[in-house]
Formats: C-alpha cells, structure tokens, sequence
C-alpha cells in the first residue's frame, strides 16, 4: 500500500522544526460556490486536501519541514470518537519518531473543543499537538484559514509550546484544550478561554505565553494502550434541565437501554443543570431512576464551566468527552 503521507520540499529543511499536519476537513478547507466565493455564503466544508491549505499559506515552508496526511475530510458536526483515536494514534507514533518537532491538526470549528480535549486526555503533555481550524472558507475575501494555519505551525515548531497540553491556535490567540470553546457562530475571533483567557499569542512579534496551564496535571488516560477506532464507544448522552423538564425523555432512555433495543446502552448522563447545577424536581426523580438503573448521572452548571472538584474549567460537551473516554478505555483494559 502507498503511503499516504507526504512532505513539502523546504529550503534549508535540515535547519527546521519537523511537523506533521493532519488534514480532518473543516471550514478551513471549504468552497463556496462560484458566485458565493468573495462571501464564502453556502459553502460545504470539507472539500480541499491539506496539501492545497499549506500551498495556500505563503511562507509557511520557511517554518518547518512540513509532513502531511489526510484523515478525513469531513464537516466536524460529524465528527466522532473514532475520529479522536484515530488522531491519538497517529499522534503517538509521530512522536515515537527521532527528531519530530511537534504535529498541527486542520479541524472544523464546530468541534474542535471536543477533539481537543480528547487528544488531551489521551495524550501526555509532551510535544506541541496544534489543532487549527478557519471561520471561513479558503477563498474568501480576507479568509482566516491560511492565516491561522501559518500560526499553528510556528506555535507547533516552537519548544516552548511544549509540556502545555493539547493547544488550539485561532486569530492569534494560543487557547488550551481544557478552557477553549466556540463563542459564536461567525466571527472571525469565535474562541475564546472563558475567564481563565488564552494561554498566550502568536504574532508578528512570535509566540508569547502570558500564562501557565493548571490543567497540566497527570492524565491518567493518556499511558493506556487506544482501542481500536472501531470500537463501539459507550453511550453518554446530554440532557438539559429547564422549564417543564418532566424527566421522560430521560425515562425513555433507560427503559430502552434496559430492555436492550437501545444500542449501545445508556451508560451515563450529562445534565445540564439551572444556575450552579440545580435540576427541575420532574428530571431529578426520572434521574434517580437512571442511577438506580445503573447509569452514571453527572449534573454540571448550564451557565458555564464546572468550578471545582474533578471537572474544574471543563464545559458539559467536555465532560461527556472525558466521561466518555474513561469508560471506553476501562472496557479496553477490561477493568
Ligand atoms: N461546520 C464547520 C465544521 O465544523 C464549521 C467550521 O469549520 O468553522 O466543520
């Protein structure tokens, strides 16, 4: 079989930081229609391989002895776990490599917080491991793809981007993987780090971290041997409580996974809980129910990231992740 990683050709590559970037899909490699291109209205996402996004970023060869791969090429609302193991396995191996700097992976905006925690969970610190991701298409006027593309290579190649964790790069601001989500569902600058604020910036003046990461903390998942991208993972689903949340959906769930027609079972609930985490008197008995069933019930503020105890900083998306990736990676080891 061929192999399907490539390199792009650099003056002086001996002297460069050796990165790998993974093409995934995303806005960053969209196209709009012909008439649409200047506005980018109605694109798809997904379409140009990550070899035309760095030919699209000049000087970008200039920064490192560029490697490339394409995973997928897909919008990430459809993304998925097998996706993320499949990210953290190539990512081992670039890094079990002599003389590999640090890896870039072109994502879609949508998802990119989720994928990047998951990365973080599963991987050690170690070496840079960039996600990027654009708000608009490749072609349109002032896109911000190659941009932000150009950026998270230099961030990728750079010592100092390593031991923080997994890193995303975006309009100049380096965000952790922990605190970064997507704010707003056009803007060029759509990330943001919530109160923590991004771990630093990269610019014409290069990369300054203006914080440290207190999330650098043991991941106990990230020593563990990957299960294979095929592996049917646990279903962890999220519910939210608000007016009238009587519960039945949630009671639907169960009786379904009790009697075997919902596949996977139910393992675990994230609730979206009012204020700091309070539940609606109707969900929270149907809750209770799940809890007695056997389903793991773990209830997080609607308003915003955890604050304390074993989820401090992540967001409810975040939560399923890692709820997610504990329970997949336990029936793995077969604890
Ligand atoms: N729907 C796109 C995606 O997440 C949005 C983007 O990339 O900005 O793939």
């Amino acid at each position: 079989m061929q192999d399907p990683r490539c390199e792009l050709p650099a003056a002086g590559a001996g002297l460069l930081p050796h990165v790998l970037v993974l093409g995934t899909g995303g806005t960053i490699a969209g196209v709009a229609p012909p008439a649409n291109t200047a506005t980018g209205a109605g694109y798809t996402a997904g379409v140009l391989g990550v070899e035309q996004l760095l030919a699209s970023a000049p000087g970008i060869a200039q920064q490192a002895r560029l490697e490339f791969e394409q995973l997928c090429n897909i919008d990430s609302k459809d993304a998925n776990p097998a996706l993320w193991l499949q990210l953290a396995r190539e990512v081992r191996a670039w890094r079990a490599r002599a003389g590999t700097a640090g890896c870039v992976i072109t994502h879609g905006s949508d998802t990119l917080e989720e994928t990047a925690y998951a990365l973080d969970c599963l991987l050690e610190p170690g070496s840079p491991v960039v996600l990027t991701a654009a708000m608009l298409p490749a072609a349109a006027l002032s896109a911000d793809g190659p941009r932000n593309l150009f950026d998270a290579v230099r961030v990728a190649g750079d010592p100092a981007a390593a031991g923080r964790g997994v890193l995303c790069v975006a309009h100049g601001r380096v965000h952790a993987a922990r605190d970064v989500s997507k704010q707003h569902p056009a803007r060029i600058d759509a990330f943001a780090s919530g109160e923590r604020g991004p771990l630093g910036f990269i610019g014409a003046s290069g990369l300054r971290f203006t914080r440290e990461q207190p999330g650098v903390e043991p991941r106990p998942l990230a020593g563990l041997a990957l299960p294979s991208p095929e592996m049917a993972a646990p279903r962890v689903e999220l519910v939210c409580s608000h007016a009238g949340a009587d519960g039945e959906l949630v009671r639907a769930l169960v009786a379904a996974s009790v009697a075997g027609t919902l596949r996977p079972p139910l393992h675990a609930l994230v609730v979206l809980g009012t204020g700091g985490g309070t539940v609606h008197e109707g969900l929270a008995a149907a809750l209770d129910q799940a809890a007695e069933a056997g389903v793991r019930v773990q209830v997080v503020p609607r308003t915003g990231p955890c604050e304390g105890g074993d989820f401090d900083g992540l967001n409810a998306v975040k939560v399923r992740v890692r709820l997610l990736l504990e329970a997949l990676l336990e029936a793995r080891s077969g604890a």
